[in-house]
């Protein structure tokens, strides 16, 4: 690999991918979208995460004439037939607001008890090539809904999911132990041998 681009501005993502492809010792500098402040961020009009971070990363190896990588991700909520999903950041109205949108997802589930409180994160990552050469890999994390959140760590719905096996939240965990099961940490992993077959 000689340069490779994440479509994020987000530096917690880009230190962790960056992290991955050092523990792999796969050679090369990974840049963040910051790189090229002229390329305009992609509406993700998509229906799934992997259709979105497909868009975005053929947007950005387009624009660029590098490979790139995006990765869109969610919570499902089994109980509610996988939502909020693609809009996850955007659950309460308004893109982002991580506490409305936590607090109207717990209103909504407030009478479900523990049994079918299950949940996961669900993250795809696609790798585009400037020529159109195309993959996508998946992660998971699975876990159960608290009734009320916990920890003050990571973001989004991290304070209401406890992993399967863990007796704290994923806000509970530091950022270490969270990228070792996380589904974006999952999901980052399995496109090292990609990037070292295809760049
Ligand atoms: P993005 O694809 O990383 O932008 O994430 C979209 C939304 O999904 C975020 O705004 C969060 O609401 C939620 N989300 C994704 N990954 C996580 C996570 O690791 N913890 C908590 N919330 C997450």
């Amino acid at each position: 690999m000689s340069r490779l681009i994440l479509a994020t501005r987000n530096v917690g993502k880009i230190a962790e991918l960056r992290a991955i492809l050092a523990a792999e010792e796969v050679p090369g500098e990974l840049l963040g979208a910051d790189a090229f402040p002229d390329v305009p961020d992609v509406k993700e009009t998509g229906v799934t995460f992997a259709e979105n971070a497909l868009l975005k990363a053929h947007a950005l190896a387009g624009a660029t004439g590098l490979p790139a990588v995006a990765d869109d991700s969610g919570l499902c909520v089994d109980v509610l037939g996988g939502a909020p999903g693609i809009f996850s950041a955007r659950w309460a109205g308004r893109h982002g607001d991580d506490k409305a949108n936590l607090d109207l997802l717990l209103a909504q589930l407030g009478d479900i008890d523990a049994p079918h409180r299950a949940a996961h994160f669900a993250c795809a990552a696609a790798l585009a090539l400037p020529d159109g050469t195309e993959r996508v890999v998946h992660g998971t994390l699975r876990g159960t809904l608290r009734h009320i959140p916990e920890g003050t760590g990571g973001f989004g719905y991290d304070p209401v999911l406890q992993p399967d096996g863990e007796s704290r939240t994923c806000a509970e965990l530091s950022a270490e132990e969270k990228n070792a099961i996380s589904h974006r940490g999952k999901a980052f992993r399995a496109l090292v041998p990609l990037i070292r077959e295809l760049l």
